[in-house]
């Protein structure tokens, strides 16, 4: 026998536990014993993209020259119709042909932009709780994370102020996410007037993750970053069709903004891919031109879900802010209900007891202990349905003892693996 065995990478290595891996366990787990878990754990739309997308796809598909390697960077007809869109609703102006790249979904474009611009000893700021990509994005570059308790004001931008004054190196990146994913913050116009004087004064480069921004409630329309005054020459900004045109699972999003970073990712991604399927390319362009009604129907749609939730939040005991934007209701679990245990053992319970799937809040960090993330995917009658049986399971007394702990993924081996990329398949949203 020979001592022969495959070593990962380093970059694997250091990445964080993969926290959602025991919780996405027991789902896995539970569907295949045939039990209709309602999964609020995920941000993955569950409504149809818009009939137009979707016929536009299928005639580009039919088209030979539509079916073989696109351009990595996206075709400049929807780069243009990106500018455009910036254009109309922003006031912003972009260069479809120098500040504008399309990717592969954002999270694509933001991993590989994170490895385009950091390295081994490089530094990015990043708000605690996170989307995890933001995070691992950063650790698999090779770079380090330097966590800030989140906010959306002047004190979380002095929080950040003092970071990069006091660390050195002094960190190269900041990560911004408004309207946020988990919490659901949400800023205003001025708010990034300071962050782009912030990152100028230090000479910090900004990565701002828009995903959301046209997912806003009550009349808000979430400011973009790219709105305020000199933001290109410091930074990026993300944008997706996955959210406001319910096309998560078709892998195509946007890098708009300054050019050396837009720059950066289109290198990098040349080295990498070959480019969205040109049909997706086509259909978005579609998207974007025609679709405007639908991503405001759809957000009305999540505006209506965030109340039937927050309803039950009330009566549940949970404190959740009343969000302007986003796909998800953030709720702080009544200490009552977590019974001393944490946000994942209760997202555990919720699961056995309830059949209800949540993301534990501490999953996105030590700043989301205590709560748990609702995602406003399922219609109406089934988030009731689910906020009913969570309260029914919570009306029950906590069982004693850690029965819990006993019902652990059969393979034994899971929790070390988990650590593997195949077995992260990182953040899930
Ligand atoms: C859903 C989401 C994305 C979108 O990812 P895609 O790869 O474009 O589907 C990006 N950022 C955040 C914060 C999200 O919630």
């Amino acid at each position: 026998m020979s001592d022969f065995k495959i070593q990962p990478s380093q970059r694997l290595l250091r990445l964080p536990p993969y926290l959602f891996a025991k919780i996405n366990a027991l789902k896995h787990k539970k569907r295949q014993e045939g039990i209709d878990i309602i999964d609020l754990g995920m941000g993955n739309p569950t409504d149809p993209t818009p009939q137009p997308i979707v016929d536009k796809l299928c005639e580009a598909a039919r088209d030979p020259r539509n079916q073989r390697y696109s351009v990595s960077k996206g075709v400049l007809n929807l780069r243009r119709d990106v500018a455009r869109h910036y254009h109309e609703r922003y006031g912003v102006q972009v260069d479809p042909e120098t500040e504008v790249v399309a990717c592969i979904g954002s999270k694509e474009g933001i991993s590989h932009l994170l490895l385009a611009m950091l390295g081994p000893g490089d530094t990015a700021v990043v708000g605690d709780p996170a989307f995890p990509i933001h995070v691992y994005g950063v650790a698999l570059a090779g770079a380090n994370v330097i966590s800030v308790p989140l906010g959306n004001d002047e004190a979380f931008l002095e929080r950040i102020r003092y970071v990069v004054q006091h660390l050195y190196p002094r960190p190269k990146l900041l990560i911004l996410n408004y309207p946020h994913n988990p919490t659901a913050m949400t800023v205003d116009p001025p708010f990034f007037d300071k962050a782009v004087a912030l990152a100028r004064e230090f000479g910090v480069a900004v990565l701002h993750d828009f995903a959301y921004g046209e997912t806003c409630f009550d009349g808000y329309k979430a400011p973009s970053f790219l709105a305020a005054e000199g933001a290109k020459e410091v930074g990026v900004e993300f944008t997706t069709m996955s959210k406001p045109y319910n096309m998560a699972g078709w892998r195509i999003g946007f890098c708009v903004g300054n050019q050396t970073m837009c720059e950066a990712l289109g290198t990098i991604k040349g080295y990498y891919d070959y480019g969205i399927f040109q049909a997706v390319q086509i259909a978005s362009i579609i998207a974007l031109r025609h679709c405007r009604e639908f991503v405001e129907e759809q957000a009305q749609a999540y505006q209506r879900r965030r109340d039937v939730v927050l309803e039950w939040c009330e009566r549940l005991g949970w404190q959740a802010e009343k969000c302007r934007a986003s796909m998800f209701v953030w709720a702080r679990v009544k200490d009552e209900h977590l019974a001393g245990r944490s946000s994942i053992d209760f997202a555990m319970r919720m699961m056995e007891e309830a059949e209800v799937a949540l993301a534990p809040g501490r999953a996105f960090g030590e700043n989301g202990e205590g709560y748990v993330r609702i995602a406003l995917v399922e219609n109406e009658q089934r988030l009731r349905q689910a906020m009913r049986q969570i309260h029914r399971a919570i009306g029950k007394k906590p069982i004693k003892g850690t029965p819990l702990r006993k019902k652990r993924p059969a393979n034994p081996g899971r929790q070390t693996q988990a650590r593997q990329p195949s077995e992260v398949n990182i953040p899930d949203e």
